[in-house]
This record gives structure tokens, sequence and C-alpha cells, in this order.
């Protein structure tokens, strides 16, 4: 009997599409994908071309489309735009966010709430039924949906972010279920507190502080550091993991004191 099959861990070749890619998280994971072998699609509200410049600076495969993700129209153009100049779609990372503070009895809170839908939630199902005919024609297609600790604790002043992160964990797992059949799996990752764009206002003081009282590893993380959970859900040897809620959070959400 064979020592091991010989699942893959490679994702050489394969088209990746990356939303929120020109900052943060999703950019660092553009650039590993990139690395790995990947074609990366590069997409952002913000200029993207900065990225695919990097990115093909270091001998990478990268095209930047720039995209606001609440706007249907503009994700049906641009999904159909990927999978003819790569040739198909394999994988799809659904990182792109923002974060609107406010308390829920504030003036502004309607539209607070409507764009945090919007762009946290609606965007991610918009972008996966976008794909699914590419995916649906790839081997080992894979579906990640960056969610947040958010979705699994919550902190006040944000509820329209944690209702849709909340809403990104049950989107996550009911398209698992739906889509288990076809083996496209579709995983979500939470992280906890990763020096991106979007904490890069908080003050390192206030950030040593939270990490010191909150996080097991006592430190924030760098994005490279979920980037690596997510490709590690988008190896073709990852293929039974589906529905997973994974937290990448320093132990935020496992400590009570
Ligand atoms: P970031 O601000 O560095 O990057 C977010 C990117 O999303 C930006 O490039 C921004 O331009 C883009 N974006 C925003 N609205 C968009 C839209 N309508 N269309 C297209 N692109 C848009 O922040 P980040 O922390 O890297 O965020 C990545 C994801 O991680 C988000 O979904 C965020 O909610 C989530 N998250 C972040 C943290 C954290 O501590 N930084 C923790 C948990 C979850």
């Amino acid at each position: 009997m064979a020592r091991l099959s010989k699942l893959s861990r490679s994702i050489a070749g394969k088209v990746a599409i990356v939303t929120g890619a020109a900052s943060g998280m999703g950019r660092a994971t553009a650039h590993l994908f990139a690395d790995e072998g990947a074609k990366v699609a590069v997409l952002d509200i913000s200029p993207v071309d900065p990225v695919v410049a990097e990115i093909t600076g270091a001998g990478g495969i990268a095209r930047g489309w720039q995209l606001d993700v609440s706007r249907k129209d503009d994700i049906d153009r641009v999904v159909a735009e990927i999978a003819s100049h790569f040739g198909g779609i394999d994988i799809l990372i659904n990182n792109a966010g923002i974060s609107l503070h406010g308390a829920v009895d504030t003036e502004d809170f309607e539209s607070r709430w409507a764009r945090s839908l919007d762009v946290l939630l609606t965007a991610q199902v918009r972008m996966i039924r976008a794909a699914l005919p590419h995916l649906r024609r790839a081997s080992d297609a894979r579906i990640v949906n960056i969610a947040s600790t958010e979705a699994l604790g919550a902190t006040r002043f944000i509820s329209p972010y944690t209702a849709a992160k909340s809403g990104v964990v049950g989107l996550t797992r009911s398209l698992a279920v739906e889509f288990g059949p076809e083996g496209i799996t579709v995983n979500c990752i939470c992280p906890g507190p990763i020096n991106t764009g979007m904490t890069e206002r908080i003050s390192q003081e206030h950030k040593a502080e939270y990490a010191r009282r909150r996080v097991a590893l006592r430190r924030y993380a760098e994005p490279e550091e979920v980037a690596q959970m997510t490709l590690s859900l988008c190896l073709p040897a990852a293929g039974f993991v589906t529905g997973a809620t994974l937290p990448v959070d320093g132990g935020l959400t496992i400590r009570n004191a």
C-alpha cells in the first residue's frame, strides 16, 4: 500500500480572484497566491495598478480590475472578463471590506447599515453567483469568504459590521452544503486583530494594550499570516474541508480571562 496518496499542495496555474486586493490582507493574499504560481485577478474599489505592478515585478502573473463590489452589474462584467482573460476561474477570495462605526440610535445608521450589508455580505454572494459557472468547470474549485471574529463575538457600536460578518458565516455554511455534491468547497476565515488599512488609525499604544489584555499571543498579526491560512484552504489537498469557520486570531476568541 502506498504510504501517502498524491494530494497536491500546489495552486500553480490556478486562476484566483481576490477582492479588496489593493491593501491589507487582500494584497498579501494576492502576493502569496502569485508567489505560489497562481494567475491572480486583483480587484478593488481603489487603484489596483500598484499591486499588479508589485506582483508582475516579482515575476508573478496578475491583472487588475477596479471594481466596487456593491455594484452587481460591474461584478458580472468583471468576472466574465476575468474568466475570458485567464481562461477560467478556480479560486474566489471574498475579502473586500469596510468598517463603519456608530451607535444604533445615530441619525445615519440606516445608510451605514445598508452600505455595510452591501459591501460585506451581498457582494460576497454576488461574486459567488457570478463566478459559479466557471468554478463548476474547474477541478478543486475553492471559495474562501473573509468574515471576522466579530462573527463569533461582538463589539459595541459596529452592529452593521457584526451582523454582516455573522451573515458571512451563515452564507458559507449554507453554500458549502449546496455545493458539496459538486466538490466545490466554501470556507470562511475569521481574522482577529491584524495590522492593515482598517486598523491603521488605532494607536500603537492602544493596539499593544488590547493585545496584552485580550489576545493569547499578545500581539496583532501581519496580513500575510491570514493569507497563509487562506492559501491552505485553497490547496487541492484541502478538499475535505468545507463549511468551516476558522479563527485566525492569536487566541482572541478562546480567552476567558
Ligand atoms: P484594508 O482596509 O487594508 O483592505 C480592505 C480593502 O477592501 C481596501 O483595499 C478597500 O479599498 C477594499 N474595499 C472596500 N470597499 C470596497 C468595495 N466596495 N469594493 C471593492 N473593494 C473595496 O482592510 P483589511 O483588514 O485588509 O480588510 C480585509 C478584510 O478583512 C475585510 O473584509 C475586513 O472586514 C476583514 N477583517 C479585518 C480585520 C482587521 O483587524 N484588519 C479583522 C477581521 C476582519
